[in-house]
């Protein structure tokens, strides 16, 4: 059944971008509508202790997410449980279209749609997706107790699932392409103090080993990115922790994107090419990438509606 629902700003994304955009909308009387998507809460969700929130030393992801959530909803923004697949930003109103067969028409938009784990492109990988290999250690981490893992990557991410596995595994090796850790200093100390934790420097994944039936890993090849000696590690679970990329699937062809599809805003502003289409949080940040710039940018974006509403109305 189709449905039609107007709305002076529509919000996509229940990250800390959307749920701030949301609270500055709600508070500026625009009866804002926020679309979760896929992930509510977004990428916070999938971690565990956030330490760099300000206001909480340490807080569960999951549970700032819903704080945020809440704190959004009371103000007056309304959240809707749906994915957005497809929009027009051609003219206003805007319109976007949902799984759910809602058509939504809106005066201005705020794109806070985030990023998403990249992976490596291995075929092997690609076979063990689900059965083996993860890019979610607090999803998946439960399921390796007493187990041999391996993380990929050298960032924050890799580092801090890493720490976290180490709760469930026996052994952990985080190989990375370099012997330079990209992470905070914090959480390098942290990794190489921790006895279950082994990095395995210069080296890069290969290929993903294992059976097909039941489909299960075994291994991993991995080869020395300086010699080319190629050496197989026994695991059960690879995790692959090498960044995220933009989602920007609703708008690559219609906004202006650089750097690998982050959404270009004007300076100091989180004005799109198109008037009355704003861009906060991941999918227009490619430096910071972290909750409270994405929070910022929420409330940029919020603002900036506001203003764009009223010159416009
Ligand atoms: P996201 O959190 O990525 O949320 C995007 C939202 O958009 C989701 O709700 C999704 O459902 C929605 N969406 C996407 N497509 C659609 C669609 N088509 N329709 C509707 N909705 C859609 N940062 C820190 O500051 N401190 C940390 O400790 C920290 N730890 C992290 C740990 C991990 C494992 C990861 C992956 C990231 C971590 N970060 C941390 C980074 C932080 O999570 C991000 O910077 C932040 O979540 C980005 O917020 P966002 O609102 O831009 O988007
Ligand atoms: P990232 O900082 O981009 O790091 C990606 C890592 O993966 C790098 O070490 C990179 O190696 C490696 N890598 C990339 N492509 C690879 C490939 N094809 N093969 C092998 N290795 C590859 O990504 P991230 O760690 O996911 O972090 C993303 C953002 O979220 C960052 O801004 C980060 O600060 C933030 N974040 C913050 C926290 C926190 O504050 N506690 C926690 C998690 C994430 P090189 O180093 O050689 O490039």
């Amino acid at each position: 059944m189709s449905d039609k629902k107007h709305t002076k700003v529509l919000i996509i994304g229940s990250g800390p971008a959307g749920y701030t955009a949301g609270i500055y909308a709600s508070r500026a009387m625009l009866n804002p509508l926020l679309v979760q998507g896929i992930e509510p809460g977004g990428q916070l969700t999938t971690t565990t202790e956030v330490e760099n929130w300000p206001g909480d030393s340490e807080v569960q992801g999951p549970d700032l997410m819903l704080r945020m959530e809440k704190h959004s909803k009371d103000m007056g923004c309304e959240i809707i449980s749906d994915i957005i697949t497809d929009l027009d930003l051609s003219k206003r109103p805007f319109t976007a279209k949902s799984d759910r067969g809602v058509t939504y028409t809106s005066d201005a938009i705020i794109l806070a749609t985030g990023a998403r784990a990249k992976w490596l492109g291995l075929a092997s990988e690609e076979k063990f997706k689900g059965f083996g290999v993860s890019a979610c250690a607090t999803c998946d981490g439960f399921f390796y107790r007493g187990e041999e893992i391996v993380v990929i990557g050298g960032g924050n991410t890799a580092v801090e699932e890493a720490l976290f596995l180490t709760k469930f595994a026996s052994k952990v090796t985080l190989i990375h392409r370099r012997d330079e850790l990209r992470s905070e200093k914090i959480l390098q100390d942290r990794l190489l103090k921790n006895p279950k934790i082994s990095p395995l420097w210069f080296y890069e994944l290969i290929e993903v080993l294992g059976t097909s039936n039941p489909l299960s890993v075994t291994g991993v090849r991995v080869k020395n990115v300086k010699t080319g000696d190629i050496i197989t590690l026994s695991c059960k679970g690879v995790f692959i922790a090498i960044g995220h990329s933009p989602a920007n699937e609703l708008i690559k062809h219609v906004l202006e994107t650089h750097l690998g599809g982050y959404v270009v805003t004007k300076p100091d502003s989180t004005e799109t090419s198109i008037p009355g289409v704003f861009a906060a949080g991941d999918l227009t940040d490619h430096k910071y990438r972290q909750a409270v710039t994405s929070a910022g940018m929420g409330c940029m974006a919020a603002l900036e509606a506001e203003r764009f509403l009223s010159e416009n109305e």
